[in-house]
């Protein structure tokens, strides 16, 4: 009888120490075994998402191009458990290749919870005077809103099948609302990945899905830095200091990272109850404040 006292002690002051372990992790831990797909996530935001993701307790699909550096990404954020992401060659204007990601999600991990669609281009830093159709126009709206739509709709196929309440987001930029910041064609793309937002939000609401995209001011990842090399500025500072001159929001610079913790707030159950259908401009009020200082 004694022991069995004891033994129930023991349980219960373990069940204690347990549950109090536990709820300290809580906030560190915003998407604890959600499986997640980011494209993109070989360089910069995508990157620094897929890295925020793990260390928030999700298993990531690092979807890119990029070969070599999307490995050197899942190596340098798996750590020790080397299950937490894998490396998917992937591009996002192929349907074949999203198709391929989404099953793979599926068959590693078993589902699919969160579609980060952050993949994208600037294309030429052309006007439209002389833009190339082609090479220009074209490319900038395959890889920006092609891609995002069949990322959303074989990543929504998914959920809808599966019943999973899941989150998409995308990357859009402060160039979905205003022009002249950047090239036509990416703006034009960005103004169309924000419609496209809405109207999946809109079709997808019923099963529960929620739809949502970051805006970020500039970012000194390469996409940017080979949009300035025409400027004379090939290196991250030198964004930096051409973002802080024109910034509504002096004196601090938006890092890969800090979209990495909107797209976060956005896939996490934080904005589970009722956040959808919005474009989060990260742009410090750049794009609601008059240029007069
Ligand atoms: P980045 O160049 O560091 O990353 C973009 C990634 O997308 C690269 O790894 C690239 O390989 C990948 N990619 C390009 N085409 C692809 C394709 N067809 N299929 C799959 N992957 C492809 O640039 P970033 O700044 O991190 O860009 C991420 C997103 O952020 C883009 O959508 C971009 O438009 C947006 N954005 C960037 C800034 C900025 O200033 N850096 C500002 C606003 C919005």
């Amino acid at each position: 009888k004694v022991l069995m006292v004891v033994i129930k002690e023991v349980v219960y002051v373990l069940g204690i120490l347990f549950f109090s372990m536990n709820r300290n992790k809580v906030p560190h831990m915003r998407l604890e075994g959600k499986v997640a797909i980011i494209t993109g996530a070989a360089s910069g935001i995508g990157e620094a998402a897929a890295k925020l993701f793990v260390e928030n307790g999700a298993f990531v699909v690092v979807a890119d191009i990029q070969e070599e550096l999307g490995l050197k990404v899942v190596a340098s954020i798996a750590g020790p458990d080397v299950d937490r992401a894998i490396y998917k060659k992937c591009d996002v204007t192929v349907e074949k290749q999203v198709e391929e990601t989404v099953a793979l999600a599926i068959e590693k991990y078993g589902t699919l919870d969160i579609l980060f669609s952050n993949a994208g281009i600037l294309g030429p830093m052309d006007s439209i005077l002389d833009m190339d159709m082609e090479d220009s126009f074209d490319r900038t709206m395959a890889v920006n809103l092609r891609g995002p739509a069949l990322c959303i709709k074989h990543a929504a196929r998914a959920m809808v099948k599966r019943q999973v309440r899941g989150s998409i987001i995308c990357t859009a930029s402060v160039a979905s609302v205003l022009g002249g910041v950047v090239p036509i064609a990416y703006t034009t793309s960005k103004h169309g990945l924000v419609g496209m937002v809405r109207a999946a939000a809109s079709e997808l609401g019923k099963h529960g899905i929620r739809v949502n995209c970051v805006s970020p001011y500039f970012v000194a990842t390469p996409l940017a830095i080979s949009g300035m090399s025409a400027m004379g500025i090939n290196n991250a500072s030198g964004i930096e200091a051409l973002a802080s001159s024109s910034a509504n929001l002096k004196g601090v610079a938006l890092k890969a990272k800090h979209v990495a913790e909107t797209a976060l707030f956005l896939a996490s159950d934080e904005s589970s109850i009722y956040v959808s259908g919005h474009n989060l401009v990260i742009g410090g009020g750049f794009t609601v404040v008059a240029n007069v200082n």
